[in-house]
């Protein structure tokens, strides 16, 4: 494992439709593996690794490079900052969290909460709406309103950290998938196809930027590469339709977004098991990926995902195990040398 590389790409911002700073990153480093690296209208970047002469098609890998952030609504009389959510965010998670607005400076801000000794038993009982929250950005408010205008976005705060054997930190989702997508171009031996490692904007507020991408990319064959909830972390049952960790790359059979093309998966689970790599099957009527708009695309895609478990997906501290980021490596890289049977043997 990279840990320096994902670290990189995990503690740098890119809430939806402001995906500027981790864009930057990610161009460089698809600049050292792919013969051309495009930027795209929505703000999607693709690294292309040109077709062989004997090209059979085009094959496109998706993840996304957004990560859920907050837009700043107004100022409030006491200098305190009201939002609302780029994504889809559980509130009690954003309290006591250190958050970066990106105002004419980046400044950091904190959710506060009411003190207990405050709150009466009722309001104890409570779970907080985003509507209760605000950021205090420990400036008196006319200076609060000169730093911040209605419309900036803002982040969390994480650093990137190993606990025990897992990997913690903010926008593992999908920067996880980003680290995969950048590792399985530079380790991939030939391909018979175009390949396209494409990162993608405004997956968080709706599959945005894939479903454009595909369009002018028209791939044969598309696969998003993202996490998936892992389904063995507190409050989740012993036993389930989901992941765990440590268990090996997950290949999503379906999720409430799509069903993914079962030669697709057949021949993921086949590459898994000859080349000896630990992985298990998503099975939910939840969730969803870029999977969805690369699949519907134009005219369509033979389309799936590959995804690495992950506990506490949208907090601050999700967190992944290296087993399973690496097998999603070596699984798609797999994919890039043999994605082009596929088209061989037919849908
Ligand atoms: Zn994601």
């Amino acid at each position: 494992m990279d840990i320096a590389l994902l670290r990189e790409l995990a503690e740098v911002s890119g809430p939806p439709g402001a995906e500027e700073r981790v864009r930057s990153v990610v161009r460089t480093h698809l600049a050292r593996t792919a013969d051309r690296v495009d930027d795209l209208p929505m703000g999607c970047v693709d690294g292309v690794r040109a077709a062989p002469g004997d090209a059979v098609g085009r094959l496109m890998l998706a993840a996304h490079m957004d990560e859920i952030g907050l837009m700043i609504t107004h100022v409030d009389d006491r200098g305190f900052a009201s939002f609302i959510p780029l994504g889809g965010w559980d509130a009690r998670t954003l309290v006591g969290q250190r958050i970066l607005v990106h105002g004419r400076e980046d400044l950091l801000g904190v959710i506060g909460t009411t003190p207990v000794h405050l709150l009466d038993e009722v309001a104890q009982g409570k779970a907080p709406t985003m509507q209760d929250l605000t950021i205090d950005l420990g400036l008196a408010p006319d200076r609060a309103r000169e730093m911040v205008r209605k419309g900036d976005v803002a982040t969390r705060v994480r650093d990137l950290a190993q606990i025990g054997d897992l990997i913690t930190g903010k926008a593992l989702d999908d920067r996880v998938g980003i680290y995969v997508m950048l590792q399985a171009l530079a380790a991939a031996g030939p391909s018979r196809m175009e390949v396209h490692a494409t990162a993608t904007a405004q997956e968080e507020v709706g599959l945005r930027g894939a479903r454009t991408a595909a369009h002018r990319i028209a791939p044969d064959i598309a696969v998003a590469i993202d996490t998936c909830p892992a389904d063995d972390g507190p409050g989740t049952p012993a036993s389930g339709p989901s992941t765990r960790l440590g268990e090996g790359v997950a290949i999503r059979v379906m999720d409430a977004s799509a069903i993914g093309h079962r030669g697709l998966v057949d021949l993921l689970v086949d590459l898994a098991g000859a080349r000896g790599i630990p992985y298990q099957l998503h099975v939910s009527d939840k969730g969803g990926t870029d999977t969805a708009s690369l699949q519907m695309a134009g005219g369509g895609a033979i389309a799936g995902c590959i995804s690495i478990p992950t506990r506490y997906v949208h907090s601050s501290v999700e967190a992944c195990h290296p087993t399973d980021i690496d097998a999603a490596v070596a699984l798609t890289a797999a994919l890039i040398e043999q994605a082009h049977v596929l088209l061989a043997t037919g849908i």
